[in-house]
């Protein structure tokens, strides 16, 4: 966090210095799928070595989930396509009314990403490269976002506070859970970690990575503290599905 210096903060511990959310999905082409572009994308790709992107969803269009989109012009100009973009039609409209010089005549300069817009809806089944992708709705406040399913056993749920009744039975049976706890008071528009606890207690995946996480949480000490199968996640981890 800007300006503190609390113990996280200050810490030294790569675990304990976070950008901002998101996850990169490999199918087993090789293609990569990306959720949402946050503000450090960019710095994200290069200290993970991502040389090849194919296309990103996105859950929502708050800035922590979209300021990094303009970085995508790089794989434009090595494959020479547009990147495909999926959303629900109100981030696609965000997008566009966010990023105007993308979606409007004028000069290139140094480039402009080019993307192709495709509207998603909650459970209506995706497939990219060879990858299932659900979409699933979810309640961040009182905004409507989606929740990611890829494939059977994995889930990516964050910036969440709410998890309507019809989603519910699509999180059962995970192998991999990666869920939003923000901070461990109570938040109007995410799941704090008491609530993601009883939310994981009910769902009862194998393995829980908690996300979008803020200071609160000290790497080493708060995963000495959780649950079996629980753990904070932490920037450039991977894991095999
Ligand atoms: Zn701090
Ligand atoms: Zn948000
Ligand atoms: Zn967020």
């Amino acid at each position: 966090m800007i300006g503190c210096e609390c113990a996280v903060c200050t810490s030294s511990g790569p675990r304990n210095q976070r950008l901002r959310p998101s996850i990169l999905v490999t199918a087993d082409d090789g293609a990569n799928i990306l959720v949402d572009t946050p503000p450090e994308m960019r710095l994200a790709f290069l200290a993970n070595h991502v040389k090849r992107l194919d296309a990103i969803l996105y859950t929502h269009s708050h800035a922590d989930h979209i300021f990094g989109l303009d970085d995508v012009r790089t794989f434009n100009y090595r494959t020479g396509k547009a990147m495909p973009v999926y959303a629900e039609p109100e981030v696609l409209d965000d997008l566009r009314r966010i990023y105007t010089y993308i979606f409007k005549p004028t000069q290139a300069g140094g480039g402009k990403p080019q993307v192709d817009l495709f509207p998603l809806v909650p459970e209506q089944l995706l497939t990219l490269h060879g990858t299932d992708i659900l979409p699933l709705r979810v309640c961040h406040g009182k905004l409507p976002v989606l929740a990611y399913k890829f494939g059977p056993r994995f889930a990516y749920v964050t910036d969440v506070s709410f998890i309507p009744p019809e989603t519910w039975p699509h999180l059962e049976n995970l192998d991999l859970l990666m869920l939003d706890a923000v901070r461990r008071e109570p938040h109007d528009t995410h799941f704090h970690l008491d609530a993601a606890l009883e939310t994981i207690a009910l769902l009862q995946p194998k393995r829980t990575l908690l996300t979008h996480l803020s200071h609160d949480y000290d790497y080493a000490v708060t995963n000495a503290e959780l649950p079996q199968g629980v753990e904070l996640a932490f920037d450039g981890q991977t894991v095999d599905l």
